[in-house]
């Protein structure tokens, strides 16, 4: 059992990824410094390095329990702060597989906030920690490797004030850089050997904020499914702080909207009208923005065995989630948790040249639920392309019938909602109490 390991650790990247794997290598490491590209920011608004946070992003339940043990009181700061808070069941009006679900107050409580207000509340709390400093508009461009490039030392710094780069000597690095991460580039070797799973599902993202009199709406978020390969677009409305509505509309295989009539043209092909009518009575209150995701993408890294010592790749650098289920957050906190466990677990200080190997075992336990969520769905669709799971027919044909299911089965839709959020796993639904209710309902229909 390893209390402290000593030393320094880096992490590159201070988004959320990064803030939380400090947060955790702070109770093992004298000093962490987190090395951002960005400039520091002190407001609640998106970050030129960080575009998604112009888009809606939820936070499972599984993200925030984890957010509150590294954060005591984090969640009641949040609501204090403006945060929405709604259950999950209760406050969501859904059309999922051609049903609106019924709704029911299930205890699975939401905390809903822009990305940026989550990100501003999670950096306060780091800047708490005396040992954790963020070195901000400093880009990483590579990483500084022992003489027998086995271990990474340290990281090369450009800072945008200085002519020169800068290096920084460490015991211990994490790349939390994001889907942009160069680790493939910097590490080529290591990176050869580590296969990548990929699903091309071309989805594009499309954000645009409103305001509008919340009192008459009866919800307070919304959702109309995508349901491939027939109804490729999916719209969602979510409310934030600061009486904010979040609509987003999403569509695999599909051009992004280019101007605001675009918008509400898709909007208006979604098969429930809602989305569409709360466009037309809501007020604007920023641009329209949009985002493109080529690809659901995770990282082997398991399955090479020359993955430098003393460095960990994590969050959307080692997996990148389909958003619609608005994973990543939640994931990277649990693969944070991870971190904090594995260091907790050496018998000494020698065991961090392995850390590495078990910490990736431990990361396609942690993702493989929610891989395996998005990219059943996605493989509905004849022309999404990419690693086809074995099973994935099968796959199908079992969460049609969950989904269905869960529109008036309460039981069933309780266990989708605490699936979903990350906080059971997919085996919660083989309960004989719920199979009889999954699989009778919709047989003679659906077979
Ligand atoms: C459109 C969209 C919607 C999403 N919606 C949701 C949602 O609803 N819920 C959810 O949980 N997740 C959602 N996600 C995913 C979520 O944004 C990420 O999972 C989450 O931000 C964690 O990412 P990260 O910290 O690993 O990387 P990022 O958030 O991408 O941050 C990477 C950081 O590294 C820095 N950086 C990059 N390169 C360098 C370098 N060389 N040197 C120094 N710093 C560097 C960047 O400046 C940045 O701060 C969404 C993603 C997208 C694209």
């Amino acid at each position: 059992m390893t209390e402290s390991v000593g030393g320094r650790a880096v992490v590159v990247g201070g988004s959320i990824s990064g803030m939380l794997a400090a947060r955790v290598l702070a109770d093992f490491f004298d000093e962490v410094i987190i090395v951002e590209a960005d400039d520091a920011s002190y407001v609640k608004s998106a970050r030129k390095r960080v575009p998604q946070g112009e888009h809606s992003h939820v936070l499972l339940q599984a993200g925030q329990q984890v957010l509150e043990r590294l954060f005591p009181n984090f969640i009641t700061e949040l609501i204090a702060d403006g945060s929405v808070v709604a259950d999950f069941t209760n406050d969501l009006e859904w059309f999922h597989f051609g049903n609106w679900k019924k709704r029911f107050e299930s205890g699975i409580v939401a905390v809903q906030q822009t990305r940026p207000f989550l990100e501003w509340h999670i950096q306060r709390r780091l800047r708490q920690y005396s040992t954790i400093n963020i070195h901000h508009n400093s880009l990483v461009v590579g990483f500084i490797l022992s003489a027998d490039q086995k271990t990474i030392r340290g990281v090369k710094v450009r800072e945008s004030n200085r002519v020169s780069d800068n290096d920084i000597m460490c015991d211990f690095v994490v790349d939390a850089t994001g889907f942009g991460s160069q680790f493939r580039k910097w590490l080529p070797d290591a990176a050869s050997q580590s296969p990548m799973e990929t699903v091309k599902i071309d989805l594009f993202y499309a954000t645009r904020f409103y305001q509008t009199d919340s009192s008459k709406l009866g919800w307070k978020n919304l959702m109309i499914s995508a349901q491939l390969p027939d109804q490729p677009y999916a719209g969602v409305i979510l409310s934030f702080e600061d009486n904010k509505f979040g609509v987003t509309l999403g569509g695999y295989l599909k051009q992004p909207p280019k101007t605001d009539e675009e918008f509400m043209l898709i909007a208006q092909s979604l098969p429930e009208p809602h989305i569409h009518e709360f466009l037309r009575n809501a007020t604007p209150i920023s641009d329209l923005h949009t985002y493109r995701i080529p690809s659901q993408v995770r990282n082997r890294f398991d399955r090479a065995n020359n993955m430098p010592h003393h460095l960990v790749v994590l969050g959307d650098a080692y997996c990148r989630f389909d958003p619609l289920y608005g994973q990543g957050m939640s994931v990277a906190a649990l693969e944070a948790e991870l971190l904090g466990s594995e260091l907790r677990n050496m018998k000494d200080r020698g065991e961090l040249d392995t850390l590495h190997n078990r910490f990736y075992k431990q990361l396609v336990r942690i993702t493989q639920g929610p891989w395996d969520m998005a990219i059943t769905e996605s493989f509905r669709h004849p022309d999404i392309s990419g690693c086809r799971p074995r099973g994935v027919k099968l796959m199908q044909w079992l969460t049609r019938k969950i989904y269905r299911a869960s529109a008036n089965q309460q039981d069933v839709y309780l266990t989708l909602a605490q699936v979903m959020n990350l906080t059971k796993p997919s085996s919660a639904f083989f309960r004989p109490t719920l199979l009889p209710k999954i699989f009778v309902q919709f047989s003679s229909t659906d077979a």
